[in-house]
């Protein structure tokens, strides 16, 4: 038996070896890692460009404290992150992972308020439903019971408003009427609250895990912006997933041409080599709390410089492969093969995403929108079923009564087209 224990009861195979998009077990099964794991190997598996990079930094040093010793690395990847950042960010701070990422720009934003002389701000408006990591800080701001609901308690849950979700609400979200619609409601909420108490609003730009590659409507990110600087709200960008490329722009937000004042970033900023995160910050909110007496924050792993050398290397291969663009071009070639599959199969209901976050969802019935039965627990037998033909995609059921089973096929950002029909030829026979 083992010592081992993880979120849920099910065992899977034991991982031997991974190349590119390919993964082994240790009985020589291969399988197409069709999600990037949880959408972090962006650059695939074992890049020996990477390795190499990584060999080179721990021949030096694997770790120095970072309130002891400046490195070279995290130097040259806040400066190369920066420069990538949107203008006006140009402040990091390293972490080792999303939720992490996540904590650190809550708490940013409250250290500036309190500079600001608004010690009543303190509500971090999101969306219902969304998830931002797994620690209490990052779990009130989550809008999914089944992981919020026992620390209760623990925490205070903040205020939600309704993700942008035009294809189950019958909107057309190619009308700005519709992004006005769903900004309104955040507008609607932060003057319920009392504009004075809100300190910010977290979203992702692109939907991940809760949503399924959730693409906003038309003119929402925008009017989101310009409703948070009416009232003074702060605008967190959760990057963690969107960030590094996987939608066909570095950043998310990109896509829409949105500002916000700080960005949350990590999986595939370490590409699966190291754990990695970091917030990008508005320069002069980092000012602020710096010349207030600093930062009260900080984890001991921040910054290493394995991890920092590993994260420019990553970098180097998104930037010389241009794996931007390449997750632009593969991603508008998968999805027009999940169209394809959608025309065979009345059970896809629907087919959405933006670059390489992609995913569609199973309905009982694509005209009403109707979810599948939850007895027939559809998002982890289709999961099972593409585990048995090769292939791991990554699924999540967040409808209670309101959204419905969808899967993540995000594989990472190197895929091509050949590979690609693989992946459609896999998808077919497992949805047959
Ligand atoms: N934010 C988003 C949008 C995420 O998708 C995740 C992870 N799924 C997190 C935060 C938390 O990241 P981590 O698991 O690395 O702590």
């Amino acid at each position: 038996m083992s010592n081992l224990f993880y979120q849920t009861k099910s065992a899977r195979p034991v991982l031997d070896r991974a190349e590119g998009i390919y993964m082994w077990d240790t009985s020589g099964n291969r399988y197409i890692d069709g999600s990037s794991g949880a959408m972090v190997s962006n650059i695939g598996h074992s890049n020996p460009a990477v390795l190499a990079a990584m060999r080179a930094q721990m021949d030096k040093s694997t770790f120095g404290y970072r309130l002891h010793f400046q490195t070279e690395s995290s130097e040259e990847l806040a400066r190369r992150t920066a420069a990538l950042a949107p203008e006006g960010l140009n402040k990091v701070f390293f972490v080792s992972g999303g939720s992490e990422a996540v904590e650190s720009t809550l708490k940013m934003a409250r250290q500036y308020a309190l500079t600001q002389g608004q010690a009543q701000r303190y509500k971090v408006i999101s969306r219902m439903p969304s998830y931002h990591g797994c620690t209490l800080g990052a779990l009130a701001i989550t809008g999914y019971a089944p992981m919020t609901a026992p620390f209760d308690p623990m925490m205070r849950a903040m205020p939600k408003v309704p993700a942008p979700r035009a294809y189950l609400d019958g909107l057309d979200p190619d009308d700005p009427e519709t992004g006005r619609h769903y900004a309104d409601m955040l507008e609607a909420r932060i003057l319920e609250e009392g504009p004075e108490t809100v300190l910010a609003f977290i979203v992702e730009p692109v939907g991940g895990a809760s949503t399924g590659a959730l693409v906003p409507p038309e003119g929402y990110m925008r009017n989101v912006r310009d409703i948070c600087t009416r009232y003074g709200v702060l605008l967190i960008h959760d990057e963690v997933m969107t960030g590094g490329g996987r939608t066909g722009r570095f950043f998310g937000a990109e896509h829409w041409g949105v500002t916000p004042d700080l960005i949350a970033l990590s999986k595939g900023f370490g590409g699966g080599y190291v754990p990695l995160g970091a917030m990008v910050a508005r320069d002069d909110i980092v000012e602020a709390v710096m010349q207030a007496g600093g930062f009260v924050h900080g984890f001991t792993y921040a910054g290493n410089p394995l991890a920092c050398a590993a994260g420019l290397a990553v970098l180097d291969q998104i930037e010389q492969h241009d794996l931007t663009g390449n997750a632009a071009r593969m991603g508008a070639a998968l999805t027009d093969r999940l169209r394809g599959l959608m025309q065979r199969y009345p059970l896809i209901g629907d087919v959405r995403g933006k670059g390489l976050l992609t995913a569609f969802e199973l309905m009982a019935d694509r005209a009403t929108r109707a979810p599948l039965p939850k007895e027939l627990n559809a998002h982890s037998r289709l999961v099972d079923i593409a585990y048995d033909n090769g292939l791991i995609i990554y699924s999540r059921r967040t409808r209670g009564g309101l959204s419905g089973d969808h899967f993540l096929v995000c594989p990472p950002l190197i895929v091509d087209e050949t590979q690609l029909d693989e992946i459609a030829g896999i998808l077919d026979r497992s949805l047959a």
